[in-house]
């Protein structure tokens, strides 16, 4: 974990120039343009759950491969859909990943890990079924001091822009409380439209709802929810972002006029079905056109809001900053 060439290329010649880039961009200040950081951890800035919960319990990584070698996932403490009781108890979860530790060998979850313990909580005991419980006590009393709370290792990691993402319904009230409590750190929201653009995301109907009481549009019609989307993303726009996150399931793209859209989204309105729901979905993928017109570019996979800072890395599909499902979650 203390090599100084962890994970660069073995040959030579190549690991020569890693080591040379390394040192140039070691010390730089981490500029994070995307990511799903939840805002209220830093609006709210309290201590982090126990071990398990932050380490566990939220990574699939980890939960999936686990779960690949027969571990219940309610054992894991993993939130079930139908609400029904999981495990809570952080010592035991961490337990379970300390019994199947070997399974990691050789994974970037391992490696990932065991990086963080290190690093972050100057913690090297290899870890085992011995040594399970003093990581655990050793992990839970650094996460109770004020060096460990979220603002505290957002200034320790060197971050100067963190983008966290909202859905178009989020009121943005973390991002406000950031904004007024005079912290120094810099959160900006995305905006990410995908549960009131795609008409077969489960509770769409019930959102577009919603959209019409934040908005005091008729998202009964389509003006009306052309209209609501255009003032979710002006306000998103007000709150700091500076550029959207889309994920479609395909790639298609198509414009239809006025008349024919108000249509669809009448019979979408009515009742989703498949086939309505992609010719929507293209519509509304094509030139980021839900609400607005294009008014930003395009830019190396970001549709920037205005001529704005952002930059992502996502492959551009149809004039679209498109990325992974992953995201969903
Ligand atoms: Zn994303």
């Amino acid at each position: 974990m203390t090599d100084p060439d962890l994970l660069f290329p073995p040959d030579p010649r190549t690991r020569e120039v890693a080591r040379i880039l390394f040192a140039h961009a070691k010390d730089l200040p981490i500029i994070s343009p995307h990511g799903h950081v939840d805002p209220w951890l830093l609006a709210d800035d309290r201590a982090f759950g126990d071990p398990a919960q932050l380490l566990i319990v939220p990574d699939h990584y980890v939960t999936r491969l686990l779960y690949s070698q027969g571990v219940d996932l309610d054992a894991l403490g993993v939130t079930r859909r139908d609400g029904a009781p999981v495990q809570t108890d952080g010592r035991a979860i961490w337990r379970l990943l300390a019994e199947h530790w070997s399974v990691f060998r050789a994974t970037p979850s391992r490696l990932w890990l065991e990086l963080t313990l290190a690093e972050v909580f100057d913690i090297r005991t290899p870890l085992s079924v011995g040594t399970a419980d003093a990581i655990y006590d050793a992990l839970a009393e650094r996460l109770a001091a004020d060096a460990f709370r979220p603002r505290a290792l957002f200034e320790r990691f060197g971050i100067e822009v963190l983008a966290t993402t909202e859905s178009a319904t989020d009121d943005l009230a973390a991002h406000a409380k950031l904004a007024a409590d005079g912290w120094s750190g810099r959160v900006v929201t995305t905006f990410r439209p995908d549960d009131v653009v795609d008409p077969e995301w489960e509770g769409w109907g019930t959102r577009l709802d919603r959209l019409g009481e934040m908005t005091g549009e008729d998202t009964l019609t389509y003006r009306g929810y052309l209209a609501a989307v255009q003032a979710r993303r002006d306000a998103f726009r007000a709150a700091g972002a500076r550029s959207t996150d889309h994920g479609h399931p395909t790639a298609r793209t198509l414009e239809l006029d006025h008349a024919e859209a108000s249509r669809l989204y009448a019979r979408l309105r009515r009742a989703p079905n498949p086939e309505d729901a992609e010719v929507f979905r293209a519509q509304h993928g094509s030139r980021g056109r839900a609400g607005n017109p294009p008014r930003g570019r395009v830019a190396a996979g970001a549709v920037e809001l205005e001529q704005q800072e952002a930059v992502f890395s996502w492959p551009v599909l149809g004039g679209m900053a498109a990325h992974d499902a992953s995201c969903r979650s």
